[in-house]
């Protein structure tokens, strides 16, 4: 490589060594990675001092070096196998290697003239159509995460809901719109705060007993009441107990009513993978839109998810960037007319790149184990006295509490999975389910066994003994 010499010194000493800084990076990731089954999954990090901006910088090596010292080993585990929060997938080994390259390349995946990069997303957007058994005339396009794509769902469901009243909302602004829907998930909340609906546009509808599924004949006087276009959100998948609305009888209420149906399956989508668990998510094809996470479940790093609709020209009159230098929004296949970004990363590869090295059976075979895992902990939570598990396993998720009342309280629980951090062997994190304090794990990561079960189950009762050790030296 020719010396730049007009660059700054730094930069230019950083372009002759670009090797020695790619391969330092390399050494730093292998050497996380290798300690992936021993690092703890979760930490409590104290806030970081503030530190002053260089005037001169000290080259790339350097920094890397810097951060190596400093920080690197307070991450979290969060791509290891016992991180059971949120619901967290790590990344395949195809996934991290692409994502490595989407910044080498540095594409913007915005347009289509000059470079193959959103054809490969149109492809790849394919490729998740296939899985998921969308038809043809589903239109999708990778965004940030489950929350983004959920935004651009609700959003077309609004303008479509304009169109039925008349009104073109994306010129106008929209008002007075209805969001339905059983158990829907906080980032939908978000979103309505986010379009300027306004969190209290969301219409909350009774749900199955013991349930989180959506009692369809309240949903049907439901809308009955809203009596005009509404939106409607479907959940494939809940957070807690990832329960599936019915939503082939949702969309059938479409023959006596009017509405757009949003399908939020972030995680539960994955159902479709496997022939166990296929009926769950029967349905996905019969959305409006549909949200489908990428750095759940498929395992890519984050941050990317799909956004799916068969309405793509609502798609384009709600995101079209008109400028004279973006050409004719009306003739343009650009992503920028179609997505909440203008400019983003080639985010499709990651997802191109596993699922062509893992296939169908390679997913298939993520969602099976990751279901067996929290099925066997679901067992060992029931035979054992110091929980109690709040809802049967359908998939990947274990929802469970301690079971004794006074320890069951928010503080108990938040003061027990702090411990259980702490004990460095697994990581979950806390919800309420139907008014209960509780505690969660979702196994989606492509690396856990049952063996990782065994260890996380020991950290629980570990860490209860420790805490009733001393609660009773208190006394
Ligand atoms: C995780 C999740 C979301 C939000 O996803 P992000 O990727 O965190 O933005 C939305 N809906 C459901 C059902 C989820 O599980």
């Amino acid at each position: 490589m020719a010396s730049k010499s007009n660059l700054n010194t730094t930069l230019a000493n950083d372009l002759d060594t670009r090797q020695d800084i790619l391969n330092e990076a390399m050494a730093m990731a292998t050497s996380f990675l290798d300690k992936q089954d021993d690092l703890a999954p979760g930490r409590n990090i104290p806030s970081l001092d503030a530190a002053s901006l260089p005037d001169k910088g000290r080259g790339a090596i350097s920094a890397l070096r810097l951060f190596q010292k400093e920080y690197a080993h307070l991450l979290s585990n969060s791509a290891g196998p016992r991180y059971f929060g949120f619901v967290t997938g790590g990344s395949t080994p195809a996934a991290l290697a692409a994502d490595w390259l989407v910044s080498a390349y540095d594409q913007n995946a915005c347009g289509s003239n000059d470079s193959i990069a959103p054809q490969i997303e149109h492809q790849t957007i394919g490729f998740f159509r296939q899985l998921f058994g969308l038809d043809d005339s589903f239109f999708g396009s990778f965004v940030t995460g489950a929350t983004m794509s959920n935004f651009t769902g609700l959003a077309l469901g609004r303008q479509w809901v304009g169109e039925q009243r008349g009104v073109d909302f994306s010129q106008d602004g929209a008002r007075d719109v209805s969001y339905v829907s059983g158990t829907p998930h906080s980032s939908v909340i978000k979103s309505l705060s986010m379009l300027g609906a306004g969190r209290r546009s969301m219409v909350y509808v009774d749900t199955l007993p013991n349930r989180e599924a959506v009692d369809v004949n309240a949903l049907e006087k439901k809308l009955n009441e809203i009596n005009g276009p509404c939106v409607v959100i479907a959940n494939a998948g809940t957070v807690n107990t990832v329960d599936f609305d019915d939503i082939e009888a949702i969309a059938d209420l479409k023959k006596r009513h009017s509405f757009w149906l949003h399908i939020d399956a972030a995680f539960g989508g994955f159902a479709a993978c496997s022939p166990k668990f296929a009926h769950y998510a029967a349905g996905l094809n019969l959305a409006d839109s549909l949200t489908v996470d990428a750095h759940k479940w498929l395992n890519v790093p984050y941050d990317a998810a799909m956004q799916f609709t068969r309405h793509k020209h609502i798609q384009l009159k709600v995101f079209q960037n008109s400028a004279a230098y973006l050409g004719n929004p009306e003739e343009s296949p650009d992503f920028f007319h179609y997505t909440p970004e203008n400019s983003r990363r080639f985010r499709a590869l990651p997802s191109w790149m596993t699922l062509m090295a893992y296939g169908r059976e390679g997913y298939r075979d993520i969602v099976e184990r990751n279901c067996d895992a929290a099925s066997y902990l679901g067992e060992l939570i029931s035979s054992s006295d110091n929980f109690e598990l709040l809802a049967p396993v359908k998939m990947n998720v274990v929802c469970f509490t301690l079971s004794s009342h006074d320890e069951g309280s928010a503080q108990a629980i938040k003061a027990f999975l702090n411990a259980v951090r702490d004990d460095g062997r697994v990581f979950f994190t806390p919800t309420v389910l139907k008014g209960r304090t509780a505690m969660r794990a979702a196994v989606s990561n492509w690396q856990t066994e049952r063996s990782d079960i065994d260890i996380a189950f020991s950290a629980l009762n570990d860490t209860h003994k420790n805490l009733l050790n001393v609660a009773a030296s208190r006394v």
